[in-house]
C-alpha cells in the first residue's frame, strides 16, 4: 500500500470520488481504459492555477482500483503545493498506472498513455515517478510533447533523481542546523528507507560529509551493491522505525509516519525524499511537533526533481537548476521560524505559504 491516508475498509464508507478527504477540490480526474494494451490508468488534476498541472507517472501493483485513486489524488494535491512553495509556476497533477512495472510496462502501452496524456492539451504534462525510467518518458514523447524528463540526448533534463537526492540534502542540513545547531552532517546516524534512484544518491551525498550512513530496502541485490560502493552499513534491526539514529530519511514509500512508527521513533529529524510521509497530516504533523522531532516538510525538501524538469519548460541550465535545489536549504528554514513564531507544525507552515502564493494568483487573474 503507496501512501493511503485510511485503509481500505474506511475508504469504501464514503462516496469514492468527491467523498474522499485527498480529493480536495480537485479540477479534474480522467480515467483511462485501454484493452489493447492492458493500461489502466488514472490522471489527478489537482490545480492549475499557477500553470499546468505538472507531476510523475507512477506505476504500481495496487491491492485495488480505490488504493490507487486514493494515491493518484494525494499526490497531485501535493504537486501543487510543491510547485507553489518552490516558487515554480505550474499546477498540480499526477498520474497512476495500475499494473507491475516490472512484468506488465511495454512500449505501446507507455505510448498508449501519452496519447491520453495529449488529450488533455497541455493542461496536464507527465514526467517521470516509480516504476518509470527516462526511457519511458522517451517512448510518451513520441506520441505527445506534453511530457518532462525525457533523456539529455534528446533534448530533455535527463534523470531528476540526482537533483531531488540533493534538494533532500539540502532540506536535511537545515534541518539537522535548526535542531543540533550545525549543518555539517559529519558523525551523524542517519537511516535511508529505500535505496532506489533518490535514495542511493541521498547516500552518495551523506557518505561524502562523513555521516554514519544506514540503508534498508526490500530489494537485497540493491542493499549488497549500495553498501558495497558506499561503505553503508544494511539495517539489521528488528524494526527500523525503532533505529537508534539522528535522522530518519523516508525515501520509498508514503504514509511511514503513522500512528503505529511515531512513537517508536527515536531520530530527531525526519528529512527524506517519499511523498505523503504523514498518514494524516494534521494528527501525525502534531505529534512529531510534541515529541520534539523536527520534520522537513516533504513537498518541500523533494522538490528537486520538479526543479529539473521545469528547466525543461522554461529553458534554464544546470547552474539555475542546482541554485534552485541549493536554495530549499534557505526555504526549509524559513518554514521552521515560521512555524515557531505561528506556532503550528512545519507542514502547515509550507501549506499555508503555498496556498497564499495560489490565492494571490488567482485574485490577480480575477482582476
Ligand atoms: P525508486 O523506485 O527508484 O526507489 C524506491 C526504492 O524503495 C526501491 O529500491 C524499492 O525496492 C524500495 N522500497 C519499496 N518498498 C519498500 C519498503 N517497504 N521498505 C524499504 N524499501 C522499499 O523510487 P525513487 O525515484 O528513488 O523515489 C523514491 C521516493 O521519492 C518515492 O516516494 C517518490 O515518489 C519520491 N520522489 C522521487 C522523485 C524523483 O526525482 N525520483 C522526486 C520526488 C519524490
Amino acid at each position: 500500500m503507496i501512501s493511503n491516508v485510511l485503509p481500505f475498509e474506511e475508504l469504501k464508507k464514503v462516496d469514492p470520488v468527491f467523498g474522499q478527504f485527498s480529493f480536495d477540490d480537485h479540477e479534474q480526474i480522467v480515467f483511462c481504459n485501454d484493452k489493447d494494451t492492458g493500461l489502466k490508468a488514472i490522471i489527478g488534476i489537482h490545480n492549475t492555477v499557477l500553470g499546468p498541472a505538472l507531476g510523475g507517472t507512477r506505476m504500481w501493483q495496487y491491492n485495488n482500483e480505490w488504493e490507487a485513486l486514493n494515491d493518484v489524488l494525494r499526490l497531485s494535491r501535493g504537486m501543487t503545493f510543491k510547485s507553489a512553495i518552490t516558487g515554480l509556476n505550474l499546477g498540480g497533477g499526477k498520474a497512476v498506472i495500475i499494473g507491475d512495472a516490472k512484468t506488465q510496462k511495454t512500449p505501446e502501452l507507455m505510448k498508449r498513455f501519452g496519447e491520453f496524456v495529449h488529450s488533455l492539451s497541455g493542461k496536464y504534462i507527465t514526467a517521470e515517478d516509480v516504476g518509470m525510467e527516462t526511457s519511458d518518458m522517451d517512448l510518451v514523447r513520441e506520441v505527445t510533447p506534453y511530457v518532462t524528463g525525457i533523456s539529455e540526448s534528446k533534448g530533455g533534463a535527463g534523470n531528476p533523481s540526482p537533483i531531488t537526492a540533493y534538494g533532500v540534502f539540502m532540506g536535511m542540513k537545515a534541518a539537522a542546523s535548526y535542531k543540533f545547531g550545525v549543518d555539517n552532517l559529519e558523525e551523524k546516524k542517519v537511516l535511508v528507507q529505500g535505496i532506489g534512484h533518490v535514495g542511493e544518491s541521498l547516500v552518495e551525498h551523506l557518505t561524502n560529509e562523513g555521516a554514519e550512513v544506514f540503508i534498508a530496502d526490500i530489494n537485497e541485490d540493491r542493499l549488497l551493491e549500495v553498501s558495497k560502493k558506499y561503505g553503508a552499513t544494511i539495517y539489521t534491526g528488528e524494526d527500523l522505525y525503532e533505529a537508534d539514529v539522528d535522522i530518519y530519511a523516508p525515501c520509498a514509500l508514503g504514509a511511514t509516519v503513522n500512528d503505529d512508527t511515531i512513537n517508536k521513533l527515536k531520530a530527531k529529524v525526519i528529512a527524506g525524499a517519499a511523498n505523503n510521509q504523514l498518514a494524516n497530516e494534521k494528527i501525525h504533523g502534531e505529534l512529531l511537533k510534541k515529541k520534539g522531532i523536527v520534520y522537513a516538510p516533504d513537498f518541500l525538501i523533494n522538490a528537486g526533481g520538479i526543479i529539473n524538469v521545469y528547466a525543461e519548460l522554461e529553458g534554464y541550465g544546470k547552474q539555475e537548476i542546482i541554485r534552485k535545489a541549493e536554495n530549499i536549504y534557505n526555504t526549509t528554514l524559513e518554514i521552521f521560524n515560521h512555524s515557531d513564531t505561528n506556532n503550528c507544525t512545519s507542514h502547515e507552515s509550507a501549506l499555508s505559504i503555498a496556498q497564499e502564493r495560489i490565492l494571490k494568483r488567482k485574485t490577480e487573474q480575477k482582476k
